[in-house]
C-alpha cells in the first residue's frame, strides 16, 4: 500500500495552478491532468470514479454498514495563483532538528522557527519543503493524498466497516470558484468534511460573514482658480467618508473573532471617486451593524452637502456556516473525538475568510474543515510534516469508524 507522502510527492509534480478571471472552467487546462490521474487511481483501487464535464473528480464507495450516514470527503486540486507551481522540487528534511532550514542559499531564503513558530511542533518530524522557487502544493494536495490513502485502504479491505462514501476533488478553489459547477446530486451525502486546513488537530466550522461595499462619491469639479465655495472635491469627501467608519475595525488591528472593514481599492478624481471595501465578521448581528455604519455615514454626508453626494452599494458574498452546522453539531463532535483519540489536542478556531465548505453548507451539505499537516500555504515557505499527514489520515480513519457506528 502506498504511503501518504508517496502519493503526495506524485501529486505535487502536477502543476495545477488556477487563474482568476478565466473564461474556461476549470480556469487552467493543466488541472485536467491531475483530475484524470486521480480518477484513474480511484478506479485502479476498484472505486467507481470519473471526471465530469467541469473537471470535478467524484468517486463513490458504497458502504457495508446498512443505515450508516453517508459522508463525503473533499479536497481541492488546484494551487494558488500567488506563487508558481511549475517544476516543484520537494526536498526532505529528515528528523527536523528545530533549527533554521535553508531553502535557497543563493538568495539567503530561510524557513526559520522564529518567523514560522509552527515549526517548533515538528522537531523530530520528517518535513518536506520547497527549493525556494515555487510553492509546495500542500494546499491542498496534502488533503488529496490523505483522502486517496484512506480510499485505497477501504477499497483493499472490505471488512473495514463504513457507510457510503463519496470522494470529491475540485478545481479552482483558490480563485473562489471551487463549488461553482459542483452538482450536489452527484454527491449523495448527509454531510462532508473538507481537508484544507493546517494542524492535524484542526476542526473549523465558523467562517466570516462577508459583504462587499462600493462607495461612490460624486463631487463638483470646478476650475481650481475659481473654485471658492463652489468646488466639492470627491477625493476629499471620500477620505471624510472613510474617517466616519470605526478606526479599530481594520484588518491590520483585528484577529480571531474581531471583524473588520477593509478599504482595498480607491480610484478617482475631483469629479468622482469610487472606494471598494470588504466587510467581514463572524457574528451576524455585528456584521449587520458594520453594514449599517456605511449607510449612516452616507446619510450624514448627503445631509451635510445637501445633495446625493454619496452612493453605496452593498452585496453579501457569503455567510458563516456556524448557524447551519449547529443543528448537526454531532459532525463536529465526531471529529473532535477522532482528533483526541489520535492523540492530538483539538484546535477549534474561526476561519478568517470563507471556505468552499461554507458554500456547500449553505447549499445543504454541512461541511466543516479539517487540517492536513501542511503549513504556510500559497508561497515558497510552504511545507508538510510527514508524521502529521499520517495523523490526519488517522483522524479520517477514526471519523469513518465512528460514522459507521452512528445510526
Ligand atoms: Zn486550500
Amino acid at each position: 500500500m502506498m504511503k501518504t507522502y508517496e502519493r503526495f510527492l506524485e501529486y505535487v509534480a502536477y502543476d495545477t495552478q488556477s487563474r482568476a478571471d478565466a473564461d474556461a472552467y476549470p480556469s487552467t487546462e493543466k488541472q485536467w491532468l491531475l483530475a484524470k490521474r486521480l480518477s484513474a487511481d480511484l478506479r485502479e483501487m476498484g472505486i467507481s470514479a470519473d471526471v465530469d464535464a467541469f473537471g470535478y473528480v467524484i468517486g463513490r464507495l458504497p458502504g457495508n454498514v446498512p443505515g450508516a450516514p453517508r459522508m463525503a470527503l473533499i479536497a481541492h486540486m488546484d494551487t494558488s495563483p500567488d506563487a508558481s507551481g511549475t517544476n516543484v522540487r520537494p526536498r526532505w528534511v529528515r528528523r527536523y532538528d528545530g533549527g533554521p532550514i535553508v531553502l535557497r542559499a543563493e538568495t539567503g531564503m530561510v524557513l526559520s522557527p522564529s518567523q514560522f513558530p509552527s515549526l517548533k511542533k515538528h522537531v523530530g518530524h520528517d518535513l518536506i519543503v520547497t527549493d525556494g522557487t515555487t510553492l509546495l502544493g500542500a494546499d491542498d494536495k496534502a488533503g488529496v493524498a490523505e483522502i486517496m490513502t484512506i480510499a485505497a485502504e477501504l477499497a483493499a479491505d472490505p471488512k473495514i466497516p463504513h457507510g457510503d462514501l463519496v470522494f470529491v476533488f475540485t478545481p479552482d478553489e483558490e480563485v473562489g470558484s471551487g463549488t461553482d459547477h459542483l452538482d450536489l446530486a452527484k454527491v449523495p451525502a448527509d454531510f462532508a468534511y473538507t481537508l484544507d486546513g493546517s494542524d492535524a488537530g484542526e476542526i473549523a466550522y465558523e467562517n466570516f460573514n462577508a459583504a462587499a461595499a462600493t462607495v461612490t462619491i460624486f463631487g463638483k469639479s470646478v476650475h481650481p482658480g475659481s473654485a471658492k465655495n463652489r468646488m466639492v472635491n470627491a477625493l476629499m469627501v471620500a477620505m471624510e467618508m472613510d474617517s466616519l467608519l470605526p478606526d479599530f475595525e481594520r484588518p491590520e488591528i483585528t484577529e480571531k473573532y474581531e471583524g473588520f472593514h477593509h478599504l482595498h481599492g480607491m480610484e478617482g478624481n475631483c469629479e468622482k471617486t469610487v472606494m471598494k471595501y470588504l466587510i467581514r465578521n463572524h457574528d451576524q448581528a455585528t456584521f449587520q451593524r458594520q453594514k449599517q455604519d456605511f449607510i449612516v455615514a452616507r446619510d450624514f454626508l448627503n445631509a451635510k452637502y445637501g445633495y446625493e453626494i454619496c452612493h453605496i452599494d452593498i452585496k453579501d458574498s457569503y455567510f458563516n456556516m456556524r448557524e447551519k452546522i449547529e443543528p448537526v453539531m454531532h459532525i463536529v463532535d465526531i471529529a473532535v473525538e477522532a482528533i483526541r483519540e489520535t492523540g492530538l489536542e483539538p484546535l477549534i478556531e474561526p476561519i478568517r475568510g470563507g471556505t468552499d465548505g461554507a458554500r456547500l453548507t449553505f447549499l445543504g451539505l454541512p461541511c466543516p474543515n479539517l487540517g492536513t499537516g501542511g503549513y504556510n500555504f500559497h508561497g515558497p515557505y510552504e511545507y508538510v510534516s510527514v508524521q502529521e499527514m499520517d495523523q490526519s489520515v488517522e483522524v479520517l480513519r477514526r471519523i469513518i469508524a465512528k460514522v459507521a457506528k452512528t445510526k
